[in-house]
């Protein structure tokens, strides 16, 4: 009988479980991607991610094609059809067994129950696998068989089933030696869109990037992560997002290049990989602790703390307009790349949540709606992390001073500079504080929108107030 490979967010042709076993094991095997509209709209997802999935898919469907596998794409519409869609997909082409990868969101796992149910009233196989992540999330739980509630010990953890359970290779064989040959793909048939522009779909490119980064990158990583103007981080996120990259084969290519080294805290690569961790461990939270996906904070008591609600501050944060030029260039970055640098990320939440003291739950919508990396549990652990509601919180007292950062992680400017044309004259003294010392709306800038010592004392008061009131 036939099978059919669910794709979900695993749009790729190899390091793929589900693909790999049922080829093996039927003859003749289909595959579907659904296409959900509205659940994309729900979920905010920003027009270049949407983009970027749709020419994924073509080169995908050309791939399977390869392996004698035809993909065939069923608009939905609605997320919550999609069991309904597969079970008479099923029927139709008498397939007996679905695979597929599981994700751990809530919606996504109601969402199969619901196909293992519809499944089982119409004698249809259903097979789950786990390359979502890099370790499962099941596998990792404290002594007492509870999950971890920090990143620390969850990464210890988590590093001791890695090396358990992954497939050890042989630190003699380099990577660029084992780069997946995947021939010449027929990439003429189908043209980019402008909003993705920067970013490459083909598996060719798509390989050559990651060898690359960990190959050249990956050992200095420690040094040049976290300078915006430096190409120092590997840019792979938005390839993770929609699983044209597995996780998986990420580690794969470190274990090769770097053996032993791979677990040297201090070098580059391990840092590396512990970057990797993270993303698993909030893919862990959402699935051990369910209610971060029903827009609670996860430490709940937060739900009933009081944001405020200036709008004015709320659009002159989106629009990079905030007077404070580390933030506004990286939301000007945002909203014309569609991608921000992690310490940017960091700088424009603590902003955001600490000095403006808005809702963490409007800016993560916000970054949905303009990432193509934009991604359920990253981007809910990044926003509840700088809020300090959220698992492994930063303290609430521990705020990030913009300034600071500025001179430290951008000291000439030089990132500045690239999207705040209006201070491209600024010298490196100036560049981070220019209201201090200039005019700067007669150089078409703006005063901050507010000041950093005063925000910074009132949120701290608001916070332990919060917290005394909450514990009487
Ligand atoms: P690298 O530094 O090269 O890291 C490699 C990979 O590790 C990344 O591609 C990513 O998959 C993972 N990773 C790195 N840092 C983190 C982190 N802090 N949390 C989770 N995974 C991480 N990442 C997303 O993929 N999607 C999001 O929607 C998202 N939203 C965020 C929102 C906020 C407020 C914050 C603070 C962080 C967010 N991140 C998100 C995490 C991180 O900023 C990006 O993954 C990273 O900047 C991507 O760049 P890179 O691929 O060059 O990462």
């Amino acid at each position: 009988m036939s099978a059919l490979v669910w794709l979900r967010s695993d749009l790729r042709s190899n390091w793929h479980s589900p693909l790999d076993y049922a080829i093996a094991h039927h003859q003749k095997v289909r595959a579907v991607y659904c296409l959900t509209p509205e659940q994309w709209q729900q979920y905010h997802y920003a027009p270049c991610k949407i983009n970027l999935i749709i020419e994924r898919l073509k080169v995908v469907k050309t791939e399977l094609a390869v392996r004698n596998v035809i993909l065939t794409l069923i608009n939905t519409g609605d997320f919550q059809q999609t069991p309904e869609a597969i079970v008479s997909f099923c029927q139709q082409q008498q397939i007996d067994t679905v695979y597929f990868n599981a994700e751990y969101e809530w919606d996504e796992r109601v969402r199969d129950k619901q196909l293992k149910k519809l499944c089982e009233l119409q004698n249809i196989n259903v097979a789950k696998f786990h390359d979502t992540c890099i370790v499962k999330p099941e596998l990792v739980l404290s002594k007492q068989a509870t999950p971890y509630k920090m990143f620390t010990p969850y990464f210890k953890s988590w590093l001791a089933e890695l090396y358990r359970s992954f497939p050890q290779v042989s630190a003699n064989t380099k990577a660029s030696e084992s780069l997946v040959e995947l021939g010449e793909l027929e990439l003429s048939q189908f043209k980019k869109t402008t909003e993705i522009k920067d970013y490459e779909v083909s598996s060719e490119a798509i390989y050559r990037q990651l060898r690359d980064f960990i190959t050249q990158y990956a050992p200095d990583y420690g040094d040049t992560r976290d300078v915006p103007a430096l190409d120092g981080t590997s840019h792979i996120s938005h390839l993770l997002s929609i699983g044209a990259l597995a996780p998986k084969q990420c580690v794969f290519m470190l274990q090769q290049e770097y053996g032993e080294t791979l677990l040297e805290p201090t070098h580059g690569v391990h840092i590396w990989l512990k970057e990797l961790a993270w993303r698993d461990f909030y893919r862990y939270v959402a699935f051990h602790f369910p209610h971060v996906n029903k827009h609670l904070p996860f430490q709940k008591h937060y739900q009933y703390f009081k944001w405020e609600t200036n709008q004015v501050h709320f659009e002159a944060w989106k629009k990079g307009q905030t007077g404070y030029p580390i933030v506004d260039a990286a939301m000007r970055a945002l909203s014309a790349k569609g991608w921000m640098h992690n310490r940017l990320r960091m700088v424009v939440a603590s902003f955001y949540c600490k000095h403006l003291l808005l809702p963490w739950r409007w800016a993560e919508e916000y970054f949905m709606s303009q990432l193509i990396d934009g991604d359920f549990a990253s981007n809910n652990g990044g926003w509840q992390w700088s809020a300090s509601v959220g698992t492994d919180a930063s303290p609430y007292f521990r705020i990030f001073n913009p300034t600071a950062q500025s001179e430290r992680f951008d000291p000439q400017g030089e990132f500045i500079k690239r999207w705040l044309p209006e201070l491209v004259s600024l010298s490196a003294k100036h560049i981070h504080q220019p209201s201090k010392y200039l005019d700067v709306q007669k150089l078409g800038y703006c005063l901050p929108i507010v000041d950093h010592a005063s925000s910074v004392a009132r949120t701290k008061q608001q916070f332990k107030q919060f917290i005394e009131l909450s514990q009487q």
